[in-house]
């Protein structure tokens, strides 16, 4: 199934998953091991500090990471790809998380 799997037409995973959004979590993925930090602009629009002042992905009120660009399910992008934080590159398609993404996300049954 995992060969079949499309992340440009997908993006499932680019949102805060039910269980952060059940806990409370207004922040996604933690930004390290990525070069975004070393840039200004982008982290004041990508990056939010959590109580304890680690940087994550910041959010909209949808819970979309604000890099995502497109429509989940349809055609995505990330603007930041290049750039991207450890935990998006560790994710692969076809992965439990990814799959339980995609239910979440209504893209799969
Ligand atoms: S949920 Fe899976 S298929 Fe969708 S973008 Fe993420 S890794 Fe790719
Ligand atoms: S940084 Fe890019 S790959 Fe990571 S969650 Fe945001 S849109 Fe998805």
């Amino acid at each position: 199934m995992a060969a079949k799997l499309d992340c440009v037409t997908c993006g499932a995973c680019c949102l805060n998953p039910d269980e952060n959004r059940a806990e409370g979590y207004l922040w996604y993925l933690e930004v390290r091991d990525t070069k975004l930090l070393d840039k200004p602009l982008l982290v004041k629009k990508h990056v939010v500090y959590d109580p304890d002042g680690v940087p994550h992905l910041r959010l909209d009120p949808a819970g979309r990471c604000v890099a995502l660009l497109g429509k989940i399910g349809q055609r995505v992008r990330c603007t930041i790809y290049e750039l991207r934080p450890k935990g998006c590159r560790m994710l692969e398609a076809g992965e439990p998380r990814c799959l339980q993404a995609r239910r979440e996300r209504g893209i799969d049954k």
